[in-house]
């Protein structure tokens, strides 16, 4: 349960300005995040850490000397913007490239990588290093599928380490994925956790067991089990842990015990004392481990325990001292050394609004009221969609939808007030949207929505031939950034079908209201089977068969939507598309 709050919608924004209120000394808020106080020297490669709110420590507690240049802060368990992103890159940029790392999720994964373009764009060098510890979310045969969870911890350690050594931006990368790649972490969930305002934790374990396998945004086990003694805990983290080790390794390991957030440190101590002597009986050497809170999910009961095997480059980067709000280690520099940052880099540069065409105005008016209709549609099946992303997923959809809309809609009218044409009114709407849905759905509709907004233009009337070409568009940008293929079980399920029937209906001359009705009607459709797909991709890929019989969430929203946007279409005969 969290009970602090005012209101709900606020509660990550609001801890953050807490935060940074106390810590002060460390860090310096910037639109998106916190950077250092005092900043590392001229041509140090930065390294942020990031993603969403509720995993502290991580990610904002472990900036400082030592540690991390900057972290960008998303909301709770959503990925931050790639706005923000860019917005703390460039503003913890100290003209040696900068390092993003997060968890492997996908809308992280998607944010980052647009702010590292964003950034390229400006000549600032930008790369990331996706975090993959979660030995039980893929098999060894797909590493690169698994989800990012304490292990982040390492990597973020032997990045900053390496760039506060002075290493060059390729060293720095090469060490961190080094780090990732010898990394591996197994977790057990007591209890799940409770999003504030919510009354429900996102899962429940009954007392008598425990889930095997945690995610730390809330996703429930993988597998559940009678609840076992700590001695058999230990055991089973041991021996999961060890079935990993990599090859050629020198038997020294830096180990963390990770509590999840409601998790008592006399019981961690109590069960490091099972483990301790279980590692050194497979003779490894445990070289400063750790025990505590490190990377948390909220008020989740949980333990994970993720072994680092060093080398000889690893371990001096694993030992490194660091000064940061929440973790200290050995004698840093102090986050006294230095001078202040005094904030000087420009905020990022707004895109001019010019005045579109009369006619695209009047179509801009349109797009407000097509937004204004779907998030009415949304809002009302927002229990709907939480639901069925609760049953594999992380149970967020309905609320990131009705964000994003609510966010899109107040973007789109502003602008349109503004004499906007209809593609930057859409491209401002889409973006408001991946700014505040947060959520791997609200980065996909946000750049889909730029890109059918660009292929509008501010200038010509849209005819039939236009809206397919913004469809077009708006499929393209969503399967380059999310990488889906039919059958995937995502958005694209339900697009892909859509995109196909409005061209055949619009081939064979029927008029685009109509066309727009069959094409609305074969994504219902198509959402409504995809109850029978396994997830490939996405935050619901590792608990696969429970998705089995629910449709996914993505592609039904984006099917309501559509069937709106048909209705709307066909009953507002002022409508420009015909
Ligand atoms: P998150 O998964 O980050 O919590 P949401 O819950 O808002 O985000 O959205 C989940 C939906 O996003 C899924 O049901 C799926 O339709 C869609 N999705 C996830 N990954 C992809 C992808 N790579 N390509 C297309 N759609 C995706
Ligand atoms: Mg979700």
């Amino acid at each position: 349960m969290t009970r602090i709050h005012n209101d709900p919608a606020d509660f990550a924004e609001e801890a953050l300005s807490g935060f940074a209120l106390l810590h002060e000394r460390f860090v310096r808020p910037v639109p998106g995040g916190v950077v250092r106080r005092r900043p590392g020297p001229q041509g140090k490669t930065v390294v942020i850490f990031g993603g969403g709110s509720g995993h502290y420590p991580a990610f904002a507690g472990l900036v400082g000397p030592g540690f991390g240049d900057g972290s960008v802060v998303g909301n709770i368990f959503t990925s931050p913007s790639a706005q923000y992103a860019y917005s703390v890159g460039r503003q913890a940029n100290r003209g040696g490239g900068v390092i993003f790392s997060f968890g492997n999720y996908a809308g992280d994964v998607m944010n980052f990588g647009i702010a590292c373009e964003q950034l390229a764009a400006e000549g600032i060098d930008a790369r990331s290093v996706i975090v993959t510890d979660d030995m039980l979310s893929a098999s060894v045969d797909e590493t690169s599928k698994r989800r990012g969870i304490a292990g982040d911890f390492v990597v973020f350690k032997v990045l900053a380490a390496a760039a506060e050594a002075g290493a060059g931006i390729n060293e720095v990368e090469r060490l961190g994925r080094k780090a990732n790649d010898r990394t591996r972490t197994a977790g057990i969930a007591f209890s799940g956790c409770t999003f504030p305002g919510a009354v429900e934790p996102l899962f429940t374990v009954d007392r008598a067991s425990m889930a095997v396998g945690l995610g730390i945004h809330g996703e429930p086990g993988l597998e559940t089990v009678p609840l076992q003694s700590a001695r058999e805990i230990g055991e089973l983290l041991v021996r999961t842990v060890l079935a990993e080790a990599p090859a050629g390794s020198s038997g020294r390991v830096g180990v963390i015990l990770n509590g999840l957030g409601s998790t008592k440190y006399e019981e961690l101590f109590l069960l490091w004392g099972e483990i301790a002597p279980r590692l050194a009986d497979a003779g490894l050497q445990l070289v400063e481990p750790e025990v505590g809170e490190l990377v948390t999910s909220l008020d989740m009961a949980g333990v994970s325990l993720s072994l680092v095997w060093l080398d000889d480059e690893l371990e001096p980067l694993w030992c490194a001292p660091v000064e940061t709000p929440a973790y200290r280690k050995g004698s840093a520099p102090g986050a006294d050394s230095g001078s202040d940052d005094d904030g000087a880099v420009a905020d990022a540069v707004v895109e001019q609004i010019a005045p579109g065409s009369p006619v695209s105005q009047e179509l801009a008016a349109q797009v407000v009221a097509l937004t204004t209709a779907a998030f009415t549609t949304v809002r009302e099946n927002e229990d709907l969609l939480a639901q069925m992303d609760s049953i594999a997923g992380d149970g967020d959809h309905g609320r990131g939808m009705v964000r994003g809309l609510d966010a899109a809609l107040a973007a789109a009218t502003a602008v349109a007030a503004q004499s906007a044409g209809a593609g930057s009114t859409l491209a401002r709407a889409g973006d408001a949207w991946a700014e505040h849905a947060g959520g791997t759905s609200g980065v996909l509709w946000g750049s889909a929505l730029r890109a059918a907004g660009q292929v509008l233009g501010d200038d010509d009337a849209v005819d039939a031939a236009g809206v397919l070409a913004a469809v077009d568009a708006y499929a393209a940008a969503l399967t380059r950034l999310g990488k889906a293929v039919p059958g995937d079980k995502t958005m694209v399920d339900a697009v892909a079908p859509f995109a196909a029937t409005l061209h055949d209906a619009v081939a064979t001359g029927r008029p685009l209201s109509e066309a727009f009705l069959a094409a609305a009607a074969s994504a219902s459709a198509a959402a409504a089977s995809t109850a029978d797909l396994l997830p490939k991709l996405g935050r619901a890929r590792p608990h696969a068969h429970k998705s089995l019989g629910t449709p996914d969430p993505g592609a039904t929203s984006f099917a309501l939507i559509v069937t709106t946007l048909a209705d709307a279409a066909t009953h507002e005969r002022k409508v420009h598309v015909e």
